[in-house]
Protein backbone atom coordinates (compact mmCIF):
# COMPACT_ATOMS: atom_id res chain seq x y z
CA UNK A 1 0.00 0.00 0.00
CA UNK A 2 3.17 2.62 0.99
CA UNK A 3 4.01 1.85 -2.12
CA UNK A 4 0.87 2.30 -4.25
CA UNK A 5 0.15 5.70 -2.79
CA UNK A 6 3.76 7.04 -3.56
CA UNK A 7 2.89 5.73 -7.08
CA UNK A 8 -0.37 7.26 -7.01
CA UNK A 9 1.11 11.03 -5.86
CA UNK A 10 4.14 10.91 -8.24
CA UNK A 11 2.90 9.58 -11.01
CA UNK A 12 -0.72 10.23 -11.22
CA UNK A 13 -1.05 13.26 -9.32
CA UNK A 14 1.81 14.88 -10.04
CA UNK A 15 2.86 15.93 -6.31
CA UNK A 16 5.34 15.58 -4.01
CA UNK A 17 5.62 13.14 -1.22
CA UNK A 18 4.49 14.19 2.74
CA UNK A 19 6.73 13.11 5.60
CA UNK A 20 4.62 10.44 6.08
CA UNK A 21 4.22 9.20 2.70
CA UNK A 22 8.22 8.98 2.54
CA UNK A 23 8.42 6.79 5.71
CA UNK A 24 5.70 4.23 4.91
CA UNK A 25 7.68 3.12 2.02
CA UNK A 26 11.19 3.74 3.83
CA UNK A 27 9.76 1.28 6.68
CA UNK A 28 9.19 -1.56 3.67
CA UNK A 29 11.12 -4.25 4.46
CA UNK A 30 14.67 -4.53 2.77
CA UNK A 31 13.00 -7.88 0.68
CA UNK A 32 10.54 -5.37 -1.34
CA UNK A 33 13.52 -3.87 -2.76
CA UNK A 34 12.78 -4.87 -6.47
CA UNK A 35 9.32 -3.18 -5.97
CA UNK A 36 11.05 0.21 -4.76
CA UNK A 37 13.72 0.32 -7.08
CA UNK A 38 10.94 -0.06 -9.87
CA UNK A 39 9.06 2.59 -8.80
CA UNK A 40 12.03 5.23 -8.36
CA UNK A 41 12.84 4.07 -11.88
CA UNK A 42 9.39 5.12 -13.34
CA UNK A 43 9.06 8.69 -11.48
CA UNK A 44 12.94 9.27 -12.79
CA UNK A 45 11.95 8.95 -16.18
CA UNK A 46 8.61 10.42 -15.65
CA UNK A 47 9.93 13.79 -13.82
CA UNK A 48 13.31 13.71 -15.45
CA UNK A 49 13.50 11.65 -18.38
CA UNK A 50 16.33 8.76 -19.53
CA UNK A 51 19.44 10.96 -19.99
CA UNK A 52 22.24 11.30 -17.18
CA UNK A 53 24.63 14.11 -16.22
CA UNK A 54 28.01 13.61 -16.20
CA UNK A 55 30.39 15.92 -14.23
CA UNK A 56 33.89 15.60 -13.12
CA UNK A 57 36.34 17.32 -10.44
CA UNK A 58 39.07 18.84 -9.87
CA UNK A 59 40.52 18.67 -6.61
CA UNK A 60 42.24 22.70 -7.45
CA UNK A 61 43.46 22.91 -3.75
CA UNK A 62 44.18 19.66 -1.02
CA UNK A 63 44.25 19.35 2.40
CA UNK A 64 45.01 21.44 5.07
CA UNK A 65 41.80 22.23 5.66
CA UNK A 66 40.72 24.14 8.96
CA UNK A 67 37.48 22.19 9.59
CA UNK A 68 36.81 19.09 11.48
CA UNK A 69 34.16 17.34 9.25
CA UNK A 70 34.75 13.85 10.81
CA UNK A 71 34.29 11.61 7.37
CA UNK A 72 36.87 14.28 5.54
CA UNK A 73 40.93 13.40 4.80
CA UNK A 74 40.95 16.77 3.95
CA UNK A 75 40.69 18.07 7.33
CA UNK A 76 44.10 19.26 9.26
CA UNK A 77 42.75 17.75 12.27
CA UNK A 78 43.74 14.17 10.84
CA UNK A 79 46.85 12.09 9.88
CA UNK A 80 45.34 10.57 6.43
CA UNK A 81 47.85 11.11 4.39
CA UNK A 82 46.12 12.88 1.82
CA UNK A 83 47.75 15.14 -1.07
CA UNK A 84 48.55 18.71 0.36
CA UNK A 85 49.19 21.50 -2.18
CA UNK A 86 47.90 25.02 -2.63
CA UNK A 87 45.93 26.06 -5.24
CA UNK A 88 46.41 24.78 -8.84
CA UNK A 89 47.90 26.66 -11.65
CA UNK A 90 45.57 27.44 -14.36
CA UNK A 91 46.93 25.35 -16.66
CA UNK A 92 47.03 22.33 -14.53
CA UNK A 93 43.06 23.56 -14.15
CA UNK A 94 42.50 23.69 -17.93
CA UNK A 95 44.75 19.99 -18.65
CA UNK A 96 41.81 18.68 -15.49
CA UNK A 97 38.57 20.03 -17.84
CA UNK A 98 40.26 18.84 -21.46
CA UNK A 99 40.28 15.36 -19.83
CA UNK A 100 36.58 16.07 -18.44
CA UNK A 101 35.46 17.02 -22.37
CA UNK A 102 37.46 13.94 -23.05
CA UNK A 103 35.71 11.91 -21.17
CA UNK A 104 32.66 12.77 -22.35
CA UNK A 105 31.60 14.73 -19.20
CA UNK A 106 30.01 18.48 -20.06
CA UNK A 107 29.95 19.66 -16.37
CA UNK A 108 33.30 20.49 -14.53
CA UNK A 109 33.66 21.43 -11.33
CA UNK A 110 36.24 23.27 -9.50
CA UNK A 111 36.57 22.36 -5.54
CA UNK A 112 38.57 23.13 -2.87
CA UNK A 113 39.74 22.54 0.83
CA UNK A 114 38.64 25.71 2.49
CA UNK A 115 35.98 26.67 5.08
CA UNK A 116 35.74 29.29 2.57
CA UNK A 117 37.93 31.43 0.07
CA UNK A 118 39.89 34.24 0.98
CA UNK A 119 40.13 37.02 -1.41
CA UNK A 120 43.24 36.12 -3.23
CA UNK A 121 41.62 32.56 -3.52
CA UNK A 122 38.43 33.76 -4.79
CA UNK A 123 40.23 35.73 -7.97
CA UNK A 124 42.40 32.74 -8.65
CA UNK A 125 39.05 30.44 -9.01
CA UNK A 126 37.41 33.58 -10.93
CA UNK A 127 40.34 33.19 -13.39
CA UNK A 128 40.31 29.66 -13.72
CA UNK A 129 36.42 29.68 -14.40
CA UNK A 130 37.16 31.88 -17.45
CA UNK A 131 39.80 29.96 -18.55
CA UNK A 132 37.75 26.91 -18.72
CA UNK A 133 35.21 29.11 -20.94
CA UNK A 134 37.27 30.29 -22.92
CA UNK A 135 38.72 27.11 -23.87
CA UNK A 136 36.50 24.29 -22.94
CA UNK A 137 32.85 25.46 -23.24
CA UNK A 138 32.19 23.43 -20.37
CA UNK A 139 29.87 24.53 -17.94
CA UNK A 140 31.47 25.02 -14.47
CA UNK A 141 30.48 24.65 -11.15
CA UNK A 142 32.48 25.87 -8.14
CA UNK A 143 32.88 23.82 -4.85
CA UNK A 144 34.45 26.51 -2.25
CA UNK A 145 32.48 26.23 0.94
CA UNK A 146 31.23 29.10 2.95
CA UNK A 147 30.45 32.22 0.80
CA UNK A 148 29.52 35.84 1.59
CA UNK A 149 26.70 37.47 -0.11
CA UNK A 150 29.10 39.31 -2.66
CA UNK A 151 31.34 36.34 -3.28
CA UNK A 152 28.09 34.43 -4.44
CA UNK A 153 27.20 37.62 -6.83
CA UNK A 154 30.93 37.40 -8.44
CA UNK A 155 30.85 34.09 -9.22
CA UNK A 156 27.62 34.36 -10.49
CA UNK A 157 28.71 36.94 -12.50
CA UNK A 158 31.62 35.03 -13.68
CA UNK A 159 29.21 32.48 -15.08
CA UNK A 160 29.70 29.76 -12.65
CA UNK A 161 26.61 28.32 -13.34
CA UNK A 162 25.92 25.92 -10.37
CA UNK A 163 27.60 25.99 -7.01
CA UNK A 164 28.13 22.73 -4.89
CA UNK A 165 27.44 23.11 -1.34
CA UNK A 166 26.24 19.85 0.79
CA UNK A 167 24.60 19.71 3.83
CA UNK A 168 26.94 16.41 4.45
CA UNK A 169 23.82 14.74 6.75
CA UNK A 170 20.98 15.66 8.53
CA UNK A 171 20.50 18.56 10.92
CA UNK A 172 20.30 16.22 13.70
CA UNK A 173 23.46 14.58 13.33
CA UNK A 174 24.93 17.48 11.94
CA UNK A 175 26.85 18.46 15.63
CA UNK A 176 28.45 14.74 15.94
CA UNK A 177 29.87 15.61 12.00
CA UNK A 178 31.40 18.71 12.29
CA UNK A 179 31.81 21.36 15.24
CA UNK A 180 33.59 24.27 13.28
CA UNK A 181 30.81 25.54 11.67
CA UNK A 182 26.71 24.83 11.55
CA UNK A 183 24.21 23.18 9.75
CA UNK A 184 22.73 26.82 9.73
CA UNK A 185 25.68 28.61 7.98
CA UNK A 186 25.68 25.63 5.19
CA UNK A 187 21.58 26.64 4.47
CA UNK A 188 23.01 29.93 4.40
CA UNK A 189 25.59 29.54 1.99
CA UNK A 190 23.53 27.10 -0.38
CA UNK A 191 20.77 29.90 0.11
CA UNK A 192 23.05 32.84 -1.09
CA UNK A 193 24.08 31.01 -4.03
CA UNK A 194 20.56 30.55 -5.01
CA UNK A 195 19.93 34.05 -4.78
CA UNK A 196 22.67 35.21 -6.50
CA UNK A 197 21.34 33.30 -9.46
CA UNK A 198 23.59 30.15 -9.73
CA UNK A 199 21.75 26.86 -9.36
CA UNK A 200 21.79 25.08 -6.62
CA UNK A 201 23.69 21.65 -6.05
CA UNK A 202 23.22 20.31 -2.51
CA UNK A 203 23.50 16.89 -1.20
CA UNK A 204 25.66 14.73 1.25
CA UNK A 205 26.86 11.75 2.83
CA UNK A 206 24.77 8.44 3.32
CA UNK A 207 25.90 6.04 5.96
CA UNK A 208 27.70 7.91 9.03
CA UNK A 209 25.37 6.88 11.62
CA UNK A 210 21.93 8.15 10.59
CA UNK A 211 19.13 6.10 10.76
CA UNK A 212 17.07 5.85 8.12
CA UNK A 213 14.06 8.45 9.78
CA UNK A 214 17.12 10.75 9.55
CA UNK A 215 17.51 9.69 6.17
CA UNK A 216 14.85 10.50 4.81
CA UNK A 217 14.74 13.34 7.20
CA UNK A 218 17.44 14.52 5.19
CA UNK A 219 15.98 14.15 1.80
CA UNK A 220 13.20 16.63 2.75
CA UNK A 221 15.86 19.01 4.64
CA UNK A 222 17.39 19.03 1.36
CA UNK A 223 14.46 19.30 -0.90
CA UNK A 224 13.44 22.28 1.05
CA UNK A 225 16.16 23.76 -0.73
CA UNK A 226 14.91 23.21 -3.93
CA UNK A 227 18.60 21.98 -5.50
CA UNK A 228 18.57 21.55 -9.08
CA UNK A 229 21.36 18.46 -8.56
CA UNK A 230 22.08 16.66 -5.37
CA UNK A 231 24.89 14.71 -5.02
CA UNK A 232 24.89 11.31 -2.85
CA UNK A 233 28.08 10.22 -1.24
CA UNK A 234 28.39 6.71 0.24
CA UNK A 235 30.61 6.50 3.13
CA UNK A 236 33.67 5.13 2.07
CA UNK A 237 35.42 5.66 5.39
CA UNK A 238 38.94 7.13 5.33
CA UNK A 239 41.86 5.96 7.62
CA UNK A 240 42.58 8.04 10.05
CA UNK A 241 39.46 9.96 10.25
CA UNK A 242 36.96 9.59 13.14
CA UNK A 243 34.64 7.95 11.38
CA UNK A 244 37.50 5.38 10.14
CA UNK A 245 35.93 2.33 11.69
CA UNK A 246 32.61 2.54 10.79
CA UNK A 247 30.77 -0.25 8.30
CA UNK A 248 29.97 0.94 4.82
CA UNK A 249 26.15 0.86 4.29
CA UNK A 250 25.20 -2.91 2.80
CA UNK A 251 24.56 -2.50 -1.05
CA UNK A 252 20.59 -2.78 -0.06
CA UNK A 253 20.54 -0.12 2.00
CA UNK A 254 22.47 2.12 -0.78
CA UNK A 255 19.77 1.39 -3.36
CA UNK A 256 17.03 1.90 -1.15
CA UNK A 257 18.32 5.07 0.35
CA UNK A 258 19.19 6.20 -3.69
CA UNK A 259 15.60 5.12 -4.31
CA UNK A 260 14.37 7.12 -1.45
CA UNK A 261 16.14 10.23 -2.03
CA UNK A 262 14.43 10.02 -6.06
CA UNK A 263 10.80 9.71 -4.23
CA UNK A 264 11.39 12.35 -2.45
CA UNK A 265 13.54 14.73 -4.74
CA UNK A 266 11.88 13.69 -8.20
CA UNK A 267 13.21 16.58 -10.30
CA UNK A 268 17.09 16.80 -9.60
CA UNK A 269 19.65 15.36 -10.63
CA UNK A 270 20.43 12.95 -8.60
CA UNK A 271 24.15 11.93 -8.51
CA UNK A 272 26.39 9.29 -7.86
CA UNK A 273 29.46 10.28 -6.60
CA UNK A 274 32.27 9.15 -4.16
CA UNK A 275 32.22 5.74 -2.36
CA UNK A 276 30.00 4.15 -5.10
CA UNK A 277 32.57 1.40 -6.38
CA UNK A 278 33.22 0.32 -2.56
CA UNK A 279 29.47 0.26 -1.56
CA UNK A 280 27.33 -0.58 -4.44
CA UNK A 281 30.37 -3.04 -6.35
CA UNK A 282 28.85 -5.11 -8.99
CA UNK A 283 25.08 -3.11 -8.25
CA UNK A 284 26.75 -0.19 -10.26
CA UNK A 285 23.96 -0.75 -12.86
CA UNK A 286 21.39 -0.59 -10.39
CA UNK A 287 22.00 2.63 -8.76
CA UNK A 288 20.99 3.80 -12.20
CA UNK A 289 17.92 1.47 -12.19
CA UNK A 290 17.20 3.04 -8.86
CA UNK A 291 16.38 6.71 -9.74
CA UNK A 292 20.16 7.77 -9.84
CA UNK A 293 20.43 10.17 -13.31
CA UNK A 294 23.68 11.12 -12.33
CA UNK A 295 27.40 10.39 -12.17
CA UNK A 296 31.20 11.33 -11.43
CA UNK A 297 33.64 10.19 -14.03
CA UNK A 298 36.87 10.26 -13.08
CA UNK A 299 38.53 10.27 -10.01
CA UNK A 300 36.50 11.83 -6.74
CA UNK A 301 38.98 14.52 -4.44
CA UNK A 302 40.63 11.68 -2.33
CA UNK A 303 40.07 8.50 -3.88
CA UNK A 304 40.05 7.03 -7.21
CA UNK A 305 36.93 6.04 -9.62
CA UNK A 306 36.47 3.54 -12.21
CA UNK A 307 37.38 4.74 -16.20
CA UNK A 308 34.97 6.90 -17.87
CA UNK A 309 34.67 4.29 -20.37
CA UNK A 310 33.43 1.61 -17.73
CA UNK A 311 30.85 4.19 -16.80
CA UNK A 312 29.57 4.77 -21.15
CA UNK A 313 29.46 0.91 -21.19
CA UNK A 314 27.34 0.90 -18.49
CA UNK A 315 24.98 4.10 -19.62
CA UNK A 316 25.17 2.33 -23.19
CA UNK A 317 24.31 -1.06 -22.04
CA UNK A 318 21.15 0.68 -19.88
CA UNK A 319 20.42 2.37 -22.42
CA UNK A 320 20.51 5.71 -21.05
CA UNK A 321 21.62 8.57 -23.52
CA UNK A 322 24.61 11.44 -21.65
CA UNK A 323 22.51 14.77 -21.07
CA UNK A 324 23.81 17.38 -23.70
CA UNK A 325 25.49 20.07 -22.43
CA UNK A 326 26.03 23.34 -23.97
CA UNK A 327 28.57 22.46 -26.70
CA UNK A 328 31.48 23.91 -27.97
CA UNK A 329 32.27 27.07 -28.68
CA UNK A 330 28.55 27.61 -26.69
CA UNK A 331 29.97 29.41 -23.85
CA UNK A 332 30.41 33.61 -25.26
CA UNK A 333 32.26 35.78 -23.86
CA UNK A 334 32.50 39.21 -24.98
CA UNK A 335 34.95 42.31 -25.38
CA UNK A 336 34.26 43.17 -21.63
CA UNK A 337 34.57 39.98 -20.34
CA UNK A 338 30.82 39.50 -19.67
CA UNK A 339 29.60 36.01 -19.72
CA UNK A 340 26.69 34.86 -21.57
CA UNK A 341 24.96 31.66 -20.72
CA UNK A 342 24.17 29.31 -22.58
CA UNK A 343 20.41 28.37 -22.69
CA UNK A 344 19.27 24.72 -21.65
CA UNK A 345 16.64 23.02 -22.56
CA UNK A 346 14.38 21.94 -20.17
CA UNK A 347 14.77 18.91 -18.52
CA UNK A 348 11.49 18.17 -17.07
CA UNK A 349 8.91 16.47 -18.39
CA UNK A 350 5.67 17.00 -17.32
CA UNK A 351 4.78 15.22 -14.53
CA UNK A 352 1.18 14.64 -14.48
CA UNK A 353 -0.08 11.71 -16.45
CA UNK A 354 -2.75 9.22 -15.63
CA UNK A 355 -1.68 5.92 -15.44
CA UNK A 356 -3.74 3.36 -17.59
S1 LIG B 1 34.47 18.61 4.04
FE1 LIG B 1 35.24 20.57 3.24
S2 LIG B 1 35.07 21.99 4.96
FE2 LIG B 1 34.95 19.91 5.84
S3 LIG B 1 37.08 19.40 6.38
FE3 LIG B 1 36.73 18.61 4.31
S4 LIG B 1 37.45 20.22 2.92
FE4 LIG B 1 37.17 21.14 4.96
Amino acid sequence: MPLRAAEKALLEEGRRLTREEALAVAHLPLDDLPSLVALAHRVRMQWCGPAVELESLVNAKSGACPEDCAFCSQSVRYSTGVDVYPFLDVDEILAAAHATREAGATQFCIVVAVRGPEERLLRRVLDAVDAVHRETGLEVACSLGLLTEEQARRLAAAGVRRYNHNLETCRARFPEICTTHTYDDRVATARLAKAAGMELCCGGILGMGETLEERVDFAFELAALEPCEVPINLLDPRPGTPLQGRAPLSPREALQAIALFRLILPDAWLRLAGGRERVLGELQGMGLLAGANALIVGNYLTTSGRSADEDHALLEALGMPVAEGPGEGRFVVDATGAHARPARPPRRSIPVSVQP
